[in-house]
């Protein structure tokens, strides 16, 4: 898992990864960014749900923001956000709040 992760910084971060989609959705992102954002979503299930709700929710709408998305999806990203973060910052250190 954490090579994983490791895997994912070298990529991209999950915020960079959203403010992709939009443009990965509607066929604008250029193909060596858009093979960036897949290898990402192919890592990474928070943005691979992520992009399931923003396809969800274009086939509703018809465009969507990030800032369209429910807050529950916006709180699961900022919560692997925040998870990718204090993995980088305590690197190598097993012990957590053993709150998971
Ligand atoms: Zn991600």
């Amino acid at each position: 898992m954490v090579r994983l992760l490791g895997a994912w910084r070298r990529d991209l971060v999950c915020w960079d990864a959203v403010a992709l989609m939009t443009d990965y959705l509607e066929g604008s992102l250029s193909s060596r960014r858009r093979a960036r954002l897949e290898r990402h979503l192919a890592a990474c299930d928070g943005c691979e749900e992520y992009l399931r709700q923003m396809r969800v929710t274009i086939e509703v709408l018809g465009r969507v923001e990030p800032e369209d998305l429910e807050p529950e999806a916006r709180e699961v990203l900022v919560e692997l956000f925040l998870r990718y973060r204090a993995e980088v910052e305590t690197d190598g250190d097993a012990g957590t709040d053993g709150n998971t």
